[in-house]
């Protein structure tokens, strides 16, 4: 029997977590947290699963909405086996340790859980096992029932670095979680590859179910419009800030400014990087030639930046001519983009531009969605404040658009498809234009906590 729990980022997006138990062998795929809650909150639901086996965690990515519960999950299983890639383990290795830094803040009033240590994570690093993309493993867990071993492969999705979608198989049948995927090609990396094996159930993200993509510009012609207002902004001495997740985004939008400046089409300007995404940036450097990458002569570590953390005082910022990539991508309070956006916001010459997925409940969502003139409250429980400033939004995403989506079920070609990792509206396009399409394709919606029998 094959029974599937979601636990997390069901019909949501955050804490992404999935249980499979293939004839007793107990399998989690992805264990996030939800980048806007707290503590207990923030972390998948485990006790759907306290009394059942728990062997082995396969992690797609090292976003934080997929890796970041991992610590709690090994409190409570402390023998569970941990495969990624080797990329997401080099990657992991910075963010996680980054995040005990930021739990110690947040939870330092909470009594029911924790912020893990530092010693937590060089342990928890130092048992992650790491497999290639495309390189089969076996996963039988201790009381697996069935003589046929379980086996389990990555594939390149072309999200971030080290992204994969994870096929797990057992008797001929199959299951492949893409994970957050992305068929298209971005600045530095390829896109996904799709497993060549016969995929019988899909657990499918679906971010962008809810976007209408059919008349969205290419990432060519995007790149031009965020070249013409750049240069509007920085030719009138104007500075522009661009929140970005410092995994993935950064590298994205660096690459690109790069590349735009060194072929003179964007005015030469300083370019203010900082903290952990500079630290990811060397990951992605020294794995250009470990995973299919576009431009392999490109070090992001010698691309001239200034430190945002050697600023003595962000007021100091506005007074020179800058592009400043500032985590967090969605302008989450008490962060540099959001400290920097409340001076952003006041500055006539300037501009804010977003460039990526923006949670409705997030400040993010509301400066994205906010215009020059207008009036904008952050949060519910801050001032009211003119928006002065140019906004713009660009759309360079790491996630393929909902035909891609729907290209991906029809590659695949399963006949049972899982949504996840999508909000309601999403979840619903998605299901919708799945059955429309193909009609011989069961869709289930996942909700945490509901157990779907995958097979008998
Ligand atoms: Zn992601």
């Amino acid at each position: 029997m094959i029974n599937f729990i979601p636990l997390g980022g069901a019909n949501d997006i955050g804490a992404s977590c999935y249980y499979l138990n293939i004839e007793g062998t107990g399998i989690i795929l992805d264990s996030g947290t939800h980048p806007r809650k707290f503590g207990v909150d923030s972390l998948p639901q485990f006790d759907f699963i306290k009394d059942m086996n728990v062997d082995v965690a396969l992690i797609s990515h090292a976003h934080q909405d997929h890796i970041d519960s991992l610590p709690y999950l090994v409190q409570r299983h402390p023998y569970i086996r941990i495969v990624t890639t080797p990329q997401t383990r080099a990657v992991a290795e910075i963010t996680l340790h980054n995040s005990v830094n930021i739990l110690k803040e947040q939870l330092k009033d909470e009594i029911t859980i924790r912020a893990y240590t530092h010693e937590e994570i060089d342990l928890l690093i130092q048992s992650i096992e790491w497999r290639a993309y495309e390189e089969q493993f076996t996963i039988d867990g201790y009381r697996h029932s069935s003589k046929e071993s379980i086996k389990a492969s990555f594939h390149d999705a072309g999200h971030i670095l080290g992204s994969a979608g994870t096929l797990v198989e057992h008797k001929g049948r199959s299951i492949f979680y893409t994970g957050d995927i992305n068929l298209d090609k971005q600045s530095l990396l390829s896109g996904a590859q799709l497993p060549k094996q016969k995929v019988d159930i899909v657990i499918l993200e679906c971010t962008h179910g809810a976007t209408d993509s059919t008349h969205l510009p290419s990432r060519l012609e995007e790149q031009l419009r965020f070249t013409t207002c750049a240069n509007k902004i920085l030719n009138r001495d104007g500075s522009i800030l661009i929140p970005v997740f410092a995994l993935g985004k950064m590298q994205e939008m660096l690459s690109t400014i790069w590349r735009l400046m060194q072929k003179g089409s964007l005015a030469t300007t300083d370019i203010y990087t900082g903290g952990v995404g500079r630290k990811i940036s060397t990951v992605y450097d020294k794995n250009r030639y470990t995973v299919p990458y576009n431009d392999t002569d490109l070090i992001l570590s010698d691309i001239p930046q200034k430190d945002l953390y050697d600023v003595d005082h962000l007021d100091d910022l506005m007074r020179q001519q800058c592009i400043v990539l500032a985590g967090s991508g969605m302008i989450i309070e008490n962060t540099l983009s959001y400290k920097l956006t409340q001076r952003w916001l006041s500055q006539p010459k300037f501009g804010i531009f977003t460039v990526g997925y923006m949670d409705p409940e997030t400040p993010g969502y509301r400066v994205r969605h906010s215009h020059k003139g207008s009036l904008i409250q952050l949060t519910n429980a801050s001032e009211p404040q003119n928006v002065s400033c140019d906004v713009e939004q660009f759309r360079f995403s790491a996630h393929s658009n909902r035909e891609g989506i729907l290209e991906i079920v029809q590659r695949l070609n399963p006949s049972t498809v899982i949504l996840v990792h999508g909000e309601h509206g999403s979840i619903d396009w998605m299901g919708y234009s799945i059955m429309k399409k193909f009609p011989h394709i069961k869709v289930h919606g996942a909700e945490i906590g509901k157990q779907i029998i995958l097979f008998e």
